[in-house]
């Protein structure tokens, strides 16, 4: 830097005379040649063109002196190069402008001066073409003009050949540039060395960095340079380093002389570094600073930076951002393969510890992977279970179907689910799996395989068919139990059957009154024990779900006030008042089963007279309005005893009584209420018990009923005994077939229908009264027992009608006598060709009532 006092002006100048390059033969010669035309032209002994640069005039040609020993005293030509016309002296010595002597030129004094400016680019004056003459003198007009447009031939041509010049550094810039891009391989940052060297060898600069940049960070990842001042691994604040320009402009930045400008001066780099030129680019890796490429010297850069030269800086920043992008690429792929790696060694160690069958496949459905327990089950070993070497461990009966199934799910991408049964090909044991599998993802959402377990359920298997041995058995015991229990109701009943009977018969006996005491006890006892064989036939047959509901038209109204019939009497004994009310609003004709409604009002009202010492018992019907399922509700609330809350759920199971002292004080089976809930249930509804000990209770159930209508109804079956006829009118003596195999049974109907007019013939068994019916042919009537033995009823009511169709004889009624009283019986007997059905124990009345309805429908009476 010697000159210090140049002009900004020049200094450009000066730069841009640099940057052109001129210095070339051919120029040289040019400017030789045109030297000469213009002196000749304006008739000047010497001549030069000088050129101006930062240290000295140089002279680039010379026409009349010896240039190498070229002095010029005083420097008129650098007065041209500051203006943009051509300077004339006509006499040097008497010049207003210049108080100066004649020019001294090789040791001879001019006076004549003609300086013409070499103005390139139509604003920078590079230099000067200059001519002396010895004696003062003058130029025409168009002497100047002709060597004014010489002048300019030799700035366009400096122009010209400046361009090519620059282009020529361009190529090479790119053909550098080429070379590098070639054949770069592998890490990136091996190579940016090399691309470090080329810039600061093509832009002549002494120090080149990459940096990477992160959280305000800057960090030298790659140096060239003279001396060891910047290294790898440097740090720095961005702020405090020369790019923070390009990062917050995102651009090239460029500084040719940082010292020029006051404000710089105090840049850390400039006081440490004293770096005067810079020209940073930032390096871009997918849309994102990765850091910046910069070049920089401690020497002014007078040219500035051609845009070229920014274009080249550009392109390496990109080459070098592509190379990063292209490894980083290369890295992730690598770290992702190696986390599959790795994911899938965590994989396998885990799947090793699991205590189930894992394996993977690949998307073809060939197996890739088993674990050790897998193995086990198949026992295989892993080379030989890959592929489709697993199949062979299927159970042989169930290997056609899973390879199917299998190769379907595989094709379709789907889960597959499947019982598969592994038998070991070592041992043959066989484990019995649940087969689990579903697709497996890759990142395009593509499948690449199934991952799939087995569960080893064979002990499940083994525990369900136990268990359903077990619940076989409990069943079959079940079944049994109600087995014993209906024959157990037949064997009590047969009995119960006289002594019911009987007693009946003495209590209506003309008897002394004690003894007629005696019987009635007798009678109402009997009827005690039926109930209660009634309530464990009943419960029996529900715990079998072997209870129906039948849909049978029915007047509310009717069922209600048979019901209240029955208690009328018992309530009257204990002093309750006994009451009742049907609110408006209720349909009188309900379809439903109004026996088992009938059984389930007899039972709460039965408990509400047993529990009730004193106070009354009401039942009142209505609509349902309440949380209970079903449309009509019935409430049976009583002033008795009460029910403690502790045991007011437990009283609706199977032979609870709740609270144990009054059981002791009431008696019963515990039976009542579990059947009324069951019963209820069945019916669409529900029950609530609401008490209070010492108040009272209310039982409150609801039934789900379709409506009815007027139509035919059912009989109510608890008309009043005075209401049924107890003697039959009859015109003829009827001939009666009588068939059970208890001589009392039969004895009880003989005295039943000893003051009738009938002719009774028994028989002992259903054979013996099949070949009676075939061969005496006169019966207007049969009474035949169900359970007998050699023949029993049911067949002996079959081949009785059989024969009457055979021989087209007329229909005789039969009235069916059974201990088994459920409705699933009754229907039975219809089915066989029954016209009525009496359960035993039979009353006096019954028999008659039902000889009444039979032959009255026959025509027979
Ligand atoms: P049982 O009456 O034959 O014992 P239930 O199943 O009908 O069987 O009744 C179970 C128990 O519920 C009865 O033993 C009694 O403790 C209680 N209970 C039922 N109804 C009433 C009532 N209206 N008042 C008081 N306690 C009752």
């Amino acid at each position: 830097m010697s000159k210090t006092n140049l002009t900004e002006f020049k200094e450009k100048r000066v730069d841009l005379f640099n940057s052109l390059k001129i210095f070339n033969e051919p120029i040289i010669e040019t400017f030789d040649s045109i030297l000469e035309t213009v002196a000749i032209l304006v008739k000047c002994p010497i001549g030069f063109i000088s050129i101006d640069n930062t240290r000295d005039q140089i002279i680039t040609s010379s026409f009349g002196v010896n240039s190498k020993k070229l002095k010029v005293s005083d420097s008129l030509f650098l007065n041209t190069a500051k203006g943009f016309d051509p300077l004339i002296i006509e006499d040097i010595e008497n010049d207003e402008r210049f108080s100066m002597k004649a020019q001294r030129i090789d040791n001879e004094n001019y006076r004549f001066y003609a300086g013409f400016p070499l103005i390139v680019k139509g604003k920078y004056v590079l230099g000067a073409l200059s001519l002396y003459d010895k004696e003062p003198r003058k130029l025409t007009e168009n002497e100047v003009r002709l060597a004014s447009n010489l002048v300019k031939g030799i700035s366009q041509y400096i122009e010209m050949s400046s361009e090519l010049t620059i282009s020529n550094k361009f190529s090479i810039m790119m053909e550098e540039i080429q070379s590098l891009n070639v054949g770069v391989r592998g890490n990136p940052f091996d190579h940016f060395q090399k691309f470090l060297e080329k810039g600061t060898a093509v832009l002549d600069l002494e120090y080149g960095i990459i940096s990477h940049i992160q959280d305000g960070i800057y960090k030298v990842i790659e140096v060239t340079g003279p001396d060891e001042q910047i290294t790898v691994g440097f740090e720095a604040e961005v702020e405090n380093t020369y790019c923070a320009e390009v990062l917050s402009r995102k651009e090239t930045v460029v500084f040719s002389n940082v010292g020029m400008h006051p404000k710089m001066c105090s840049h850390p780099v400039y006081v440490n570094m004293k770096l005067e030129s810079y020209i940073g680019a930032p390096i871009i890796v997918k849309g994102k600073v990765f850091g910046t490429l910069n070049y920089s010297s401690r020497i002014i850069r007078k040219s500035g930076f051609s845009k070229e030269e920014v274009k080249f800086v550009e392109i390496l920043s990109q080459l070098i951002a592509k190379k990063i992008e292209t490894w980083q690429a290369v890295e992730e792929k690598q770290e992702a393969f190696e986390e599959l790696q790795n994911s899938f060694n965590r994989f396998q160690t885990l799947a090793e510890l699991l205590p189930v069958g894992v394996f993977l496949t690949s998307a073809d459905g060939l197996a890739k992977y088993q674990n050790k327990r897998w193995l086990d089950y198949a026992g295989m070993n892993k080379e030989e279970a890959l592929g489709e070497g697993w199949v062979q461990a299927i159970d042989s009966n169930q290997r056609e179907e899973v390879a199917k199934k299998w190769a379907e799910a595989a094709l379709n991408e789907e889960e597959f689910y499947l019982n598969i049964d592994f038998c070991n090909v070592e041992t043959g044991e066989v484990t019995r799996t649940k087969t689990i599998a579903t697709p497996l993802r890759n990142r395009g959402g593509n499948t690449a395989g199934h991952i799939g377990v087995n569960l080893d359920m064979t002990k499940q298997v083994e525990y369900e068919r136990s268990l359903r041995e077990a619940t076989k058995d409990a069943q079959e015991a079940s079944k049994a139990k109600s087995l014993f229990l209906a024959n157990m109701s037949h064997e009590i009943r047969t009995p119960l059957n006289s002594i019911v009977g009987y007693a009946d018969l003495l209590a209506n006996s003309p008897l002394p009154a004690e003894y007629i005491q005696y019987a009635s006890t007798l009678r109402s006892s009997s009827e005690v024990l039926l109930n209660l064989v009634n309530d464990i036939l009943d419960i029996s047959k529900i715990e079998a779900s072997a209870i129906s509901i039948d849909d049978r038209n029915f007047s509310l109204v009717e069922l209600l006030e048979g019901v209240m019939d029955i208690f009328a009497w018992p309530a009257k004994e204990k002093g309750l008042e006994l009451s009742y009310n049907i609110e408006d609003g209720v349909e009188e004709y309900f379809i439903g089963d109004s026996t088992r409604i009938t059984q389930v009002l007899i039972n709460l009202i039965g408990n509400a007279i047993k529990f009730t010492q004193e106070g009354s018992v009401r039942v009142v019907i209505k609509e349902n309005s309440s949380d209970l399922p079903g449309n009509i509700h019935f409430s049976v609330t009583d002033s008795g005893i009460g029910i403690p809350d502790e045991v007011s759920e437990s009283i609706f199971n199977a032979f609870d009584q709740g609270e144990k002292s009054t059981t002791h004080q009431h008696g019963g089976t515990g039976l009542g209420l579990a059947i009324t809930k069951e019963l209820v249930e069945l019916m669409g509804g529900a029950i609530h018990v609401s008490s209070k000990v010492g108040i009272g209770s209310q039982f409150q159930i609801t039934l789900n009923l379709k409506k009815g209508s007027i139509g035919p109804q059912q009989s109510s079956k608890h008309k009043k005994e005075d209401e049924l006829p107890t003697k039959l009118e009859k015109t003829k003596k009827l001939k009666i077939l009588l068939v059970d195999d208890a001589i009392n049974n039969r004895n009880l109907i003989n005295v039943y229908l000893k003051n009738e007019n009938f002719d009774i013939v028994e028989a002992e068994n259903g054979q013996e009264a099949f070949y009676l019916f075939k061969y005496e042919a006169d019966f207007d009537l049969i009474f035949m027992d169900l359970q007998m033995p050699v023949l029993d009823g049911f067949e002996a009511i079959k081949k009785i009608r059989q024969l009457e169709e055979d021989k087209k004889r007329v229909r005789t009624p039969i009235i069916a006598l059974t201990a088994f009283a459920l409705k699933e019986d009754m229907d039975r007997c219809f089915e066989i060709g029954c016209d009525e059905y009496l359960t035993k124990p039979v009353k006096k009345n019954s028999v008659l009532e039902a000889i009444d309805k039979i032959l009255n429908k026959n025509g027979k009476l």
